[in-house]
């Protein structure tokens, strides 16, 4: 059975060559869980801040030991869980770059394949499309008319986002994104009304012109300092989602996440951190809602794609570069 490792600690931003592919035993069940083949692994920004210990509460794996970690869905081969059969398929977010994964009882969920591809479970109805519409509904609590930016507009979360917060009510939603492509993809399949690509030079202007009448609502995914050029750019009473900051998990110099208390204050500005933990107990809820949108076409996803966890080191450098469009994914089986 292959697992990828660490070849040795990383203090850098990972690279392909950072990690190896090894051949080892399958694992044994454990006593209170499953053993489930991995069918798709998710590939998530901040598992970049883990690899180099500056994730708060989550240990490196060790090199040459522990494969990486990283949410999966995949089928039961074995089971010591009453209620989890053989043959079921699950989701965890407690997986391994690893093509059978050991699971404890308490991290698995089911999934019903009738509602979506397998895939779909690890980004869109996944822990992406769970923080993105816990962030609109729960925090910002997006309304009619509310006017509402959003950052890595093209990623699972930024793109979830926009279309929820459209369904939501809002009278406007605008991405940023890095890209010509990933801009026409914001609009063209997620249906945001205009996406700025933050890499030409006039970006600044054209986020000003396409925001005549400001903003009410934004999710930031990047840094400290994209949130205050969307602050810049705010009506009074905004409300501002913090929800990543995968600019800054990549440093070599760590950033001070600085922000201006005086526009804050200005703006009277209600700022809110979001950590997706907290709402794993309105998973399901989200689920059956996402489900409808999905059947209805108001809720479209988008990966990004390779096969075989041997190229999971390749695509893992691509999201590092920011250069996934749409939720990054490995088919291991
Ligand atoms: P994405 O698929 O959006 O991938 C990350 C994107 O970030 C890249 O494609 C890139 O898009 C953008 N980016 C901007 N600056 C950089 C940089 N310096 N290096 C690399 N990428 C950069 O990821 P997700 O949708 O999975 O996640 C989006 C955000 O949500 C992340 O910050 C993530 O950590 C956060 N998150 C937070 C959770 C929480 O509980 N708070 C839970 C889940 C995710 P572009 O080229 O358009 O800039």
């Amino acid at each position: 059975m292959k697992i990828v490792v660490l070849k040795s600690e990383v203090d850098h931003k990972p690279v392909a060559g950072d990690f190896i592919v090894c051949d080892v035993p399958t694992p044994v069940c454990p006593t209170d869980g499953v053993l489930v083949r991995t069918t798709h692994l998710s590939l998530d920004p901040y598992i970049g801040s883990v690899l180099r210990g500056r994730h708060l509460g989550a240990k490196p794996p060790i090199p040459m030991k522990e494969p990486i970690p990283g949410a999966i869905v995949g089928q039961i081969e074995e089971s010591k869980v009453s209620g989890f059969e053989v043959g079921e398929w699950v989701y965890s977010m407690n997986g391994r770059w690893q093509e059978i994964c050991p699971i404890g009882g308490s991290s698995i969920r089911k999934i019903d394949p009738s509602i979506a591809p397998t895939e779909a479970y690890i980004g869109v109805l996944g822990m992406p499309g769970l923080t993105a519409w816990a962030g609109i509904t729960r925090l910002a609590k997006v309304q009619s008319g509310d006017i509402v930016l959003i950052d890595a507009a093209a990623g699972a979360v930024g793109g979830t986002a926009g279309q929820i917060a459209k369904i939501c009510g809002a009278k406007k939603v605008v991405g940023i994104a890095g890209g010509k492509e990933k801009c026409q993809m914001v609009i063209e399949t997620y249906d945001f009304d205009d996406c700025i690509d933050y890499k030409e030079s006039e970006w600044k202007a054209k986020l000003s012109q396409t925001l005549p009448d400001g903003l009410s609502v934004f999710f930031e995914n990047v840094s400290a300092e994209m949130a205050m050029v969307a602050l810049s750019h705010a009506n009074l009473y905004v409300r501002g989602v913090l929800c990543g900051l995968v600019d800054a998990y990549h440093t070599e110099v760590q950033s001070q996440h600085a922000i201006n208390a005086g526009l804050i204050i200005g703006k009277r500005a209600n700022l809110q951190g979001l950590v997706v933990y907290d709402y794993f107990h309105l998973w399901d809820e989200y689920i059956q809602q996402a489900a409808t949108w999905i059947s209805t076409k108001q809720l479209k996803f988008k990966e990004d794609r390779v096969r075989g966890l041997e190229n999971a080191p390749s695509q893992f450098e691509r999201l590092m570069n920011g250069q996934n469009i749409g939720k990054a994914i490995v088919t291991v089986s």
